[in-house]
């Protein structure tokens, strides 16, 4: 297998490189913050780890502008948004949304609103709304309440909605399907996703069947979604009241893509699964030492489901896998520090003081 995981010279983001698969024209005032083309990084040391024979590449989607994979739905719904005039963007969001929602808007020189919520939302992407400038409103309640807020607000004519409700994030987050074919040179056997709202595994299955139809890929990989135990309303048949998880980012109870989910794992003969706090929490800090990468809680979900899947001998040996790494590990600094569970040693600033604090 020859596997292009490298950065191309020349690269103008995701709307330059796949405009015949998106709805643009020529027209088109292209917000791009040169996002997509993140590498994908094979993990041989995490996979033996786990006792996997496989080949297994994460999709390093915390290597976009914003550290996270919505820039690739978000540079094209602001750029529909400002084709169409629109002075204002508003979002619901765990965190990820409005930080690159925050951030297409200032680079567009449009406003932008986001309704966040309360106490929920880990602190690297509040400080990435804060500091881009949106006007954020932290909502006494949790996601759902605060996407039903938005949707309302929306049929108002005042704002344009960049949630993934927003057709143009799906289209634009497919995309990453489409830098897996072209990295793999086909698609991989399996592709592994955490589900929150469950746009992306919507939109990832869109990319696969879009690039398979246009002969760019000859094949089409299982989808495999995760969810966090106590956020799964997918699994478990019915939406949660108060969702719970470590991982904020898909602590959501009503997937608004619920339909798009389900579908792609009927047609692709995939499953959505369920994994505990411990199991996500887990896989995040035997990634982080096995391979140095660092994600957030979240993206670790499809990591647990792998060792569950594995345990069961569910995967075939010599099975392609590709993980999607949604979002950056810096985004949520606090549980990192918490799991890690050392502080550092303290020494004076003297040779033998810090020999005697390392043991050497
Ligand atoms: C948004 C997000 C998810 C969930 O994606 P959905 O499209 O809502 O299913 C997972 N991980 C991270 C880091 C996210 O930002």
């Amino acid at each position: 297998m020859n596997v292009n995981t490298g950065k191309a010279a020349g690269w103008r983001g995701v709307i330059d490189r796949y405009s015949e698969f998106l709805p643009v024209t020529d027209q088109t005032p292209v917000v791009t913050l040169l996002e997509g083309n993140t590498p994908l990084v094979p993990v041989p040391r995490f996979a033996a780890a786990i006792g996997a024979k496989v080949e297994l590449f994460l999709k390093c989607e915390g290597l976009n502008p914003t550290c996270s994979f919505k820039d690739r739905g978000m540079t094209l719904a602001v750029s529909k948004a400002v084709e169409k005039g629109a002075q204002v963007i508003v979002c619901a969001s765990t965190g990820n949304t409005s930080a690159s929602a925050a951030a297409y808007a200032a680079r567009a020189g449009i406003k932008c609103v986001v309704l966040l919520p309360e106490g929920n939302v880990a602190l690297g992407k509040l400080a990435q709304a804060l500091i881009y400038g949106a006007e954020t409103v932290e909502v006494r309640g949790g996601f759902d309440a605060a996407l039903n807020i938005v949707r309302e607000l929306g049929l108002t004519g005042l704002v344009e909605v960049v949630n993934s409700v927003n057709p143009y994030r799906i289209e634009g987050q497919k995309t990453a399907a489409f830098e897996i074919c072209d990295a793999l040179g086909d698609a991989p056997d399996f592709h592994f996703l955490p589900v929150g709202n469950a746009g992306n595994i919507t939109a990832n299955w869109k990319g696969y069947r879009e690039y398979h139809a246009a002969e760019k890929s000859d094949t089409l990989p299982k989808m495999f979604g995760w969810q966090a135990a106590g956020a799964a309303p997918i699994v478990d048949g019915h939406p949660i009241d108060n969702p719970q998880s470590v991982a904020t980012a898909i602590r959501i109870g009503n997937p608004a893509s619920w339909q798009g989910a389900t579908s792609a794992v009927q047609e692709s003969a995939g499953s959505i699964g369920k994994v505990s706090d411990d199991e996500i929490l887990h896989a995040y800090q035997l990634l982080a030492r096995t391979e140095g990468v660092f994600v957030e809680p979240a993206s670790a979900a499809p990591l647990a489901g792998l060792i569950r899947c594995v345990k069961l001998d569910q995967i075939p040996a010599g099975s392609i896998i590709v993980a999607t790494m949604t979002g950056h590990g810096l985004k949520d600094p606090d549980i990192a520090i918490k799991q890690a569970g050392v502080t550092p040693k303290r020494a004076e600033a003297t040779l033998e003081s810090v020999r005697a604090a390392i043991g050497l």
